[in-house]
């Protein structure tokens, strides 16, 4: 996949823009995922960007064989093709340890001991931790402090406005967890700063995310991309669809409905009835995106 696309660009004269989708191999896609992959697409190739495919595969005990060619069959088959290679985080631990010195040169970081039940609500270290010392034997995860005044405010490009006291609500988080993984916070953070990605179209499910990975954007004096957060899709229960609690695979046989029910969920208009494969859909959807039509 990748190459020729009816509606990628050759060239990137014009623009500078990067999307990407970034599954986790943790089963097929959904109608939660393919929601996620339909914003991220159009929201590039609407401004004549670039669309990647990366696979967040750094919590290899969570992996579920076969995931990464069943996602991208299922790509293929509604229509989305990508740019360059498959990108995969567990290639780029070279980068998040680099990221973590960084910000151990910083002063940043300190070792945790804590357990998950002894941790706060908010999964932040109530032990002082940070004034303890370990022996190199112990299991600890690596924390990063947030001072107390950290505020984030930024301008979600569905959304509008946000601002979080994230200071407030979170003295520190985890970077490198207790079994060695690098954190989804940290790697996420590093992959999606500028210029590998310069826009990030995702899940609501994952706004809470979004200050902590631009607070550690910006103690790494990285470039944040600009982040759009798409509604998430509720099974009967009002329980978020994820792969975890077995949301049923996508129908790869029926990829023209699917996009259309992808496109109604993002407020965006109905392609003619007339068209009926996928990459019709799309291309007819592409010129009309208008992420300000996204609920919120
Ligand atoms: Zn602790």
């Amino acid at each position: 996949m990748g190459g020729r696309a009816i509606s990628s660009p050759n060239t990137l004269s014009s623009c500078n823009a990067i999307g990407r989708f970034a599954p986790s191999p943790t089963g097929p896609l959904h109608a939660g995922s393919l929601l996620a992959a339909l914003g991220s697409f159009l929201n590039a190739r609407a401004q004549g960007g670039l669309w990647h495919l990366r696979i967040d595969d750094i919590d290899p005990p969570r992996a579920v064989k076969g995931s990464v060619g069943a996602i991208q069959m299922s790509l293929e088959t509604h229509g989305f093709q990508f740019d360059g290679d498959i990108q995969y985080q567990s290639a780029h631990t070279d980068r998040y340890e680099q990221a973590l010195k960084a910000l151990d040169e910083l002063g940043d970081l300190f070792h945790c001991g804590c357990t998950r039940a002894m941790l706060g609500a908010n999964g932040s270290c109530q032990n002082d931790c940070a004034n303890k010392s370990f022996t190199t034997t112990e299991p600890t995860s690596i924390r990063v402090k947030v001072p107390q005044n950290t505020v984030i405010i930024l301008n979600d490009s569905v959304l509008g406005g946000q601002n979080w006291h994230l200071g407030q609500q979170l003295s520190d988080f985890v970077v490198r967890r207790r079994d060695g993984l690098y954190a989804y916070q940290l790697a996420a953070a590093v992959d999606d700063a500028s210029p590998l990605t310069t826009q990030v179209v995702r899940g609501r499910d994952l706004l809470d995310s979004t200050p902590r990975q631009v607070f550690l954007q910006r103690r790494l004096a990285l470039s944040s991309p600009e982040y759009g957060h798409l509604p998430v899709i509720k099974d009967q229960y009002g329980a978020k669809l994820s792969k975890q609690q077995g949301a049923a695979a996508l129908d790869n046989s029926h990829p023209a409905q699917n996009l259309r029910a992808a496109l109604r969920a993002l407020g965006q208009p109905s392609p003619p009835s007339g068209l009926k494969d996928s990459e019709s859909v799309l291309e007819w959807s592409r010129s009309r995106w208008d992420p300000l039509r996204v609920p919120r």
